[in-house]
């Protein structure tokens, strides 16, 4: 089964796929087109008479490409040449092939997947045991962990590879901006992100709102605006996601908002937007965005891992506005959740802190926070050194406003329930807006590492 795609922000993106795909397949591909597609600025093969049918949009031009056809910058739609793993993956198993291949050809000499504990939790795990890679296939959803500090870890033992979601990747490029983690020896596969709902959030959904034993759920899927949770008795059971929105039984503040939702800034960026009715759960489109992208996609496909033809003009297409809409309604959640506070701010701030126990949990989670057991926020993480608002948050709203990535860890983990993750971005939003710097998308150096001298007239 298929896990949900589609919030209820999403559904409208999806009518919009279908609206940008119901043009005829008769447009010449753009410059730039990877090989294997029509070539760009191709006549189109003779125009169709007047009122005749369109011709139905397809995913993918041309044939199965050879790895020396993949390119960086191409965008290919791709499937696992496995028959089970294309089934069993969350739109193809594309990103499995890929793993198995990088393992077995000695691109890597571990890769970190997910082991599922039941239909909502999984943990990752390292592993150098094909047999996991392929147990791990599919979208996990409800799943929120953050892999960045698990990877620090494992760091220079040996390359790995890495599925990662949009926030993920962000934590791991702001570790290695402070050395870290060596981007060199880790390959990093991006998955696009719509959100994901906390599992302790959708088994009390399960519960209260479907009225159903969270255990007995052994399949999850979006139809027709519904969130389908299937029982192990092979009954399906369905909620509408507009109104499971509403009632906040949906995604995450933090994936509300978020301002990445395709992983442009991993080796490979892959998700099911721009996969068209044809294809539909059967292949991922993907981008590839580096050249370390590029050798372990032409891996795959030249050792019969993985079969890849070029994306459509459509697709493309599709793909791209889906994206804008989402990134819209994400500007719009924004504007909202961020609206100036009204009268005391330090009043505001000190309300929502009240209940803090100084339990450290927010800091040991965050993914781009670099220091170890010496920081200088933990040194004043006792009530004694706190005047007002304790000194540990005040160092870290501080440190974090060019740096938070906005993965919503810290919320997810607080024991006294504070909005941390809203109350962080209270202060890097206006200096991240500012400075035009969206932390962990590229190398660029911290606008707080970089010391500018001016000169004084
Ligand atoms: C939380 C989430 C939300 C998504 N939302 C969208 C969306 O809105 N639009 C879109 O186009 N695509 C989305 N995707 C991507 C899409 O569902 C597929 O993962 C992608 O197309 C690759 O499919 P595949 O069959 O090639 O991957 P598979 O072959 O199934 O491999 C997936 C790999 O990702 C790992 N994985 C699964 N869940 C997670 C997770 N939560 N965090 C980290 N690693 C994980 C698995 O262990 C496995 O190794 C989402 C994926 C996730 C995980
Ligand atoms: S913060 Fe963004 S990338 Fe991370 S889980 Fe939420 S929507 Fe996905
Ligand atoms: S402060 Fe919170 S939201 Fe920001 S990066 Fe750290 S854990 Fe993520
Ligand atoms: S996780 Fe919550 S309770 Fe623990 S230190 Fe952070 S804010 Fe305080």
């Amino acid at each position: 089964m298929s896990a949900p795609e589609k919030t209820a922000e999403q559904k409208t993106a999806a009518a919009t796929q279908a609206a940008a795909t119901a043009a005829p397949a008769t447009a010449a591909p753009a410059a730039g087109t990877p090989a294997g597609a029509p070539p760009a600025g191709a006549p189109p093969a003779g125009k169709p008479p007047e009122g005749a049918p369109k011709p139905p949009a397809v995913s993918v031009a041309g044939d199965k490409l050879k790895g020396a056809d993949i390119q960086v910058g191409g965008k290919y739609i791709g499937w696992s040449a496995v028959d089970d793993v294309r089934k069993r993956g969350g739109s193809g198993g594309l990103v499995t092939a890929v793993l198995a291949a990088a393992l077995e050809k000695g691109l890597v000499a571990n890769t970190v997947v997910l082991k599922k504990s039941n239909q909502f939790e999984a943990v990752p795990v390292l592993t150098s045991d094909v047999k996991d890679i392929y147990e791990s296939a599919g979208s996990m959803h409800m799943l929120i962990s953050n892999p960045t500090k698990y990877l620090r870890h494992f760091e220079n033992d040996a390359n790995i590879a890495i599925a990662v979601k949009p926030c993920d990747m962000r934590g791991i490029r702001e570790q290695a901006k402070r050395n870290m983690i060596n981007l060199d020896k880790v390959f990093t596969i991006g998955l696009n992100c719509g959100g994901t709902i906390p599992p302790y959030k959708i088994r009390r959904v399960v519960e209260e709102v479907y009225k159903l034993n969270p255990d007995d759920v052994c399949g999850e899927e979006i139809e027709k605006g519904q969130l389908i949770m299937e029982t192990k008795d092979g009954v399906h059971h369905s909620q509408s996601i507009d109104e499971m929105e509403l009632e906040d039984n949906g995604r995450r503040e933090c994936c509300r908002y978020c301002i990445v939702k395709i992983a442009t800034n991993a080796d490979l960026a892959c998700g099911n937007w721009g996969v068209l009715s044809d294809l539909s759960g059967k292949g991922t489109f993907v981008e590839v965005m580096t050249e370390k992208g590029a050798a372990f996609l032409r891996n795959a496909v030249d050792n019969g891992y993985a079969e890849v033809k070029a994306a459509s003009e459509q697709a493309a297409e599709a793909r791209g506005k889906t994206t804008n809409i989402m990134l819209k309604m994400s500007a719009k959640t924004k504007e909202k959740v961020f609206a100036p506070i009204d009268g005391d701010k330090l009043a505001a701030f000190k309300k929502e802190l009240e209940n803090c126990i100084h339990c450290g949990a927010c800091k040991t989670v965050c993914p781009p926070c670099a220091c170890g057991p010496e920081a200088k926020c933990t040194s004043f993480d006792n009530l004694a050194d706190s005047y007002d608002i304790s000194l540990f948050h005040m160092i870290r709203f501080l440190h974090l406003m060019d740096s938070c990535v906005s993965c919503g860890q810290c919320t997810d983990v607080c024991p006294a329930d504070i909005p941390l993750t809203r109350l962080y971005r209270k202060f890097a939003n206006p200096i991240q807006d500012e400075l035009k710097y969206t932390t962990g998308m590229d190398d660029r150096t911290p606008p707080f590492f970089e010391v500018k001298l001016e000169e004084v007239q």
